[in-house]
């Protein structure tokens, strides 16, 4: 299998849709350029190539988390996360090739140069393959944090057919020996570089390596084994997670081909941003305002906590950036719980009544300053 495009070319302009092209208008584009372009049909140098490139393109936008990713991060984006085989996958194409009537397993093969495993496949696996990982993000608030829980998602995997069980094997019909690997589910493929010979081990394309093929197609799943389904799952949360960590949960990727081991499942935790509170290590941290009279008289206010809210007693003669610890009630750790510190903000009045400035005024002269301190004799000294 090639590398992809090199990402010169836009997705949507290849398939000539727009950018908020529904799925039904891109499939019908790629159906309509499929026909134009197809090898059998077209052979105008380059078809093979643009045929390549709309399959490509068609891959990735008939995806909607693929498309997603390629709206917000463009090719590189798509580059990065997913390998050729990835967006060449012989399940995406399978059921659109046979609805427009094209042989799958042929054009397939032909186009995508001999199925998985020939683009920077170092290691040759012989018999049941391992599902893919998959990767799922989740969103939770400080306050699942604090104490930890659990959360259920629903994650879109392949599961093994329930029609064949895996096998890919239309039931009642057996499977056969794979007549080009002769059941070795290997092939040999010579290139030539200056006068060495490369032999490159490769699993065999035609029956994915297993050595064996049905000798009728599953008709449920189209001979892969897996079909799609989606799954509940329980994410367990551990408290004091962090935002960006991540979970694994084993064996809930996608089932192996043909009886092969599970995937893994990653679920990327993202932390959603407190209104009030500000999370450091364990601790929380929360900005309590606080009037003068407050600060100077002491008050007791009553401050949002990861659990409800808490009193707080402001003593007499607070300062400003005086901070208040509330113990246990932070994230719960291996050692206990953090604590929350009410950092305590002296509020100063923005505007003033005529009563207010009366009083203020009566206070600055009884502690000796001079009023009223006129804005005029601030500026021109
Ligand atoms: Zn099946
Ligand atoms: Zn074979």
């Amino acid at each position: 299998m090639g590398p992809l495009t090199t990402g010169k070319k836009d997705y949507y302009e290849i398939l000539g849709v727009d950018r908020n092209a529904s799925q039904e208008e891109i499939k019908k584009a790629f159906h309509r350029l499929a026909l134009k372009y197809h090898p059998d049909r077209n052979k105008e140098p380059g078809a093979e190539e643009k045929f390549k490139e709309i399959s490509e393109a068609y891959a990735v936008l008939s995806d909607p988390e693929k498309r997603k990713q390629y709206d917000a991060y463009g090719f590189e984006g798509i580059q990065g996360r997913y390998r050729p085989e990835d967006i060449f996958n012989r399940t995406v194409f399978r059921d659109i090739f046979s609805e427009f009537g094209f042989d799958f397993d042929d054009l397939f093969e032909r186009i995508f140069g001999g199925g998985f495993g020939g683009f920077g496949f170092q290691q040759v696996q012989v018999g049941p393959r391992r599902g893919r990982h998959l990767e799922a993000q989740i969103e939770i608030t400080l306050e699942q944090v604090a104490d930890g829980g659990e959360m259920e998602i629903t994650v879109p995997r392949m599961r093994r057919c329930t029609s064949c069980g895996g096998s890919g094997a239309e039931p009642g019909s057996r499977l056969l020996k794979c007549p080009k690997c002769n059941g070795a589910g290997r092939v040999e493929e010579r290139s030539y570089s200056g006068f060495a010979q490369l032999i490159r081990v490769m699993p065999c394309n035609r029956c994915d390596g297993r050595g064996e093929i049905p000798e009728r197609v599953c008709r449920r799943c189209g001979g892969s084994g897996l079909e799609e389904s989606r799954t509940k799952l329980q994410v367990r949360i551990p408290p004091g997670i962090e935002d960006g960590d991540s979970l694994v949960l084993r064996g809930q990727g996608d089932d192996g081909p043909y009886g092969g081991p599970p995937g893994d499942l990653y679920v990327t935790v993202r932390v959603k941003p407190h209104p009030y509170l500000v999370r450091r290590g364990l601790d929380i941290v929360y900005d309590a305002e606080v009037s003068f009279p407050q600060a100077a008289l002491g008050a007791e206010i009553r401050v949002p906590t990861l659990r409800g809210e808490a009193k707080v007693r402001i003593p007499p003669g607070t300062q400003n950036g005086t901070i208040i610890r509330l113990r246990g009630e932070g994230i719960r750790g291996n050692y206990g719980r953090g604590d929350q510190l009410v950092n305590i903000r002296v509020k100063v009045p923005e505007r003033l009544t005529k009563r207010q400035r009366e009083l203020l005024e009566e206070l600055a002269r009884e502690l000796g300053e001079e009023v009223p301190i006129n804005k005029r004799r601030m500026w021109h000294r």
